[in-house]
Order: structure tokens, then C-alpha cells, then sequence
């Protein structure tokens, strides 16, 4: 393992001389002990749903003479299999964005397009929620980036927002525009996040409350994803939440007015 990280001390120092040369093993020994943390929590995660799955299987087999219990355990059976498939494609975006640092595929996006896609996504699943849009100031707002990837990050927090609220309350998403920034909020009046918890829920496979995230299908996976999104746009998310009232979270992107346009245009050009 030590070996990995010296190759790369090596490399760096050749390209960049020796002032880089802390920083960039300080650096190298992050990337090394994040990639060795996230493999253990997955492997963790990945035990619970497999091992549950598992246990069913096993006492169907033994109620194989009452087909309601089988029926009961089959569907038992399923959801876990749909928690874990959720579960895996979570993994699986995470461990895409980690990897990324530059943006694949960057271009000019609307933002009201974004907006439009994350809320349909959410649509069936809000069921009673009413998901209110305010798009006020947002005529052909565009920032510099991934749709993909930024419609994912904005439907992991709606569906958030969704999943931690009654049913039959209201989800606001709103876009507006601040000092040269793009704002898009996404407000719900669910049951909060105690100021503790708030500080953590970006970290990856952190849940406040495992149990009910569990029910929701919750991985603690989304709002990792939705941070590192936001960062390779140049931007930042960021959570404000009153317990028994509700959270808000807020995703802020550099706007891409027509001077950075220009600007981003000669970059790619030089
Ligand atoms: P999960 O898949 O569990 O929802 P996330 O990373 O999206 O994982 O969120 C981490 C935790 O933050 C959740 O388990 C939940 O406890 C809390 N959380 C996220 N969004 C909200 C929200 N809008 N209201 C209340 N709690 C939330």
C-alpha cells in the first residue's frame, strides 16, 4: 500500500519540483485512506440487505408448505432486493464523481431544464407532497457543467426533502440569482435536522436516523454525491434546518454569464 503513495510522491516530483512535494504526498495519503474507508463502509453496507435476503431465503425454503407465508417472505424478499440495488447504484455514482475531478462532457446548462428534469423524477414518488416551483428570475440562467450530474444532485435533495417529510406537505424549489451566483433551494417542512446531525449529513453513509432511512430505501449515500457534484461545478451546497420545522438545502453554482463565457471559451482555446 505505502508503495502506491511514494509512485506517486515520485511523479509529482519529477512534473512539479520539490516545493509540491508534502503537499502532494500529504495529499496522496488522503486519496489512499478515503479510498480504504469508503471500501470498508461499502462492504459494511452491502453486508446488511445481502445478509437479510439471505436469512429469507432460507426461512422460505422452510415455510415452502404455506404459500402465505412464502407470499410474505417473497415480497419481504423483494424490497430488500430493491434497497440493495439502490444501494449498489448509489455506490456506484459516488465512486463516480470521487473520481473525477474535472467535469466529463462540461457545456452550457440551463438551469430551468435541470429544475424541470429533477422535479419530474420526483414526481411518482412525491405521491401526497405537492412540489411547488418557483423558477422567479431564472429565465435562461446557465451555469458551466454537467446537466446530468447536476439534475441527479438537485433530485437527490428533492426526493430528500420528500422522504423526510408527511406526506402532503409542500416541497418548494426555487431558483434565484446572488452576486454572480445561481441559487437553487429546495425547502421542505419536514421533520428537520438537529444542528449535531447537520454538521455530518454530507459525510458519506451518514444517517441520522438508520431506521427511518432504512424504510425510505435511504442509502446515506445522496448528499455525499450531491456535495462532490457541486464542488467539481465551482460551487457548494450548504443546509440550514430547524428540527420539527423543516430544512432547507441550497445548491450554489457559479453562474455563466456571457463574459465567462468568452473567457471559458479562450481557456479551452489556449
Ligand atoms: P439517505 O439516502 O439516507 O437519505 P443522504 O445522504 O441523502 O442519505 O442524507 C443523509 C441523512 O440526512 C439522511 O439519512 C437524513 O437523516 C438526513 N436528511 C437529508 N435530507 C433531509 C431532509 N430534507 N430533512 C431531514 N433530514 C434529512
Amino acid at each position: 500500500d505505502s508503495d502506491a503513495v511514494i509512485d506517486v510522491r515520485i511523479g509529482a516530483l519529477g512534473e512539479h519540483g520539490t516545493l509540491l512535494l508534502a503537499d502532494d504526498l500529504t495529499r496522496a495519503v488522503r486519496v489512499e485512506e478515503t479510498r480504504r474507508d469508503f471500501v470498508a463502509n461499502v462492504s459494511h453496507e452491502l453486508k446488511t440487505p445481502v445478509g437479510a435476503i439471505t436469512l429469507l431465503a432460507e426461512t422460505m425454503e422452510d415455510a415452502a408448505e404455506d404459500p402465505d407465508a412464502v407470499r410474505r417472505f417473497a415480497g419481504r424478499m423483494q424490497s430488500e432486493t430493491h434497497r440493495l440495488s439502490h444501494l449498489v447504484q448509489e455506490i456506484i455514482e459516488l465512486s463516480r464523481v470521487q473520481g473525477t475531478s474535472a467535469l466529463p462532457d462540461a457545456e452550457p446548462v440551463e438551469i430551468d431544464d435541470v429544475v424541470s428534469e429533477a422535479v419530474s423524477l420526483n414526481r411518482n414518488y412525491a405521491l401526497g407532497a405537492k412540489i411547488e416551483v418557483a423558477l422567479g428570475g431564472a429565465d435562461g440562467l446557465q451555469v458551466f457543467g454537467s446537466a446530468p450530474m447536476l439534475t441527479t444532485a438537485l433530485s437527490n435533495l428533492i426526493s430528500n426533502a420528500i422522504a423526510y417529510s408527511d406526506p402532503r406537505t409542500r416541497v418548494g424549489v426555487s431558483v434565484r440569482r446572488d452576486g454572480g451566483m445561481v441559487e437553487i433551494s429546495v425547502k421542505d417542512q419536514g421533520i428537520g435536522i438537529s444542528k449535531e446531525n447537520l454538521e455530518r449529513v454530507f459525510e458519506r453513509f451518514y444517517r441520522v436516523d438508520r431506521a427511518r432511512s432504512r424504510s425510505t430505501g435511504g442509502s446515506g449515500l445522496g448528499l455525499a454525491i450531491v456535495k462532490h457534484i457541486a464542488n467539481d461545478h465551482g460551487g457548494e451546497v450548504t443546509a440550514w434546518s430547524l428540527p420539527g420545522q423543516g430544512s432547507t438545502f441550497t445548491l450554489r453554482l457559479p453562474e455563466m454569464g456571457r463574459t465567462e463565457t468568452i473567457t471559458a471559451g479562450e481557456r479551452r482555446a489556449a
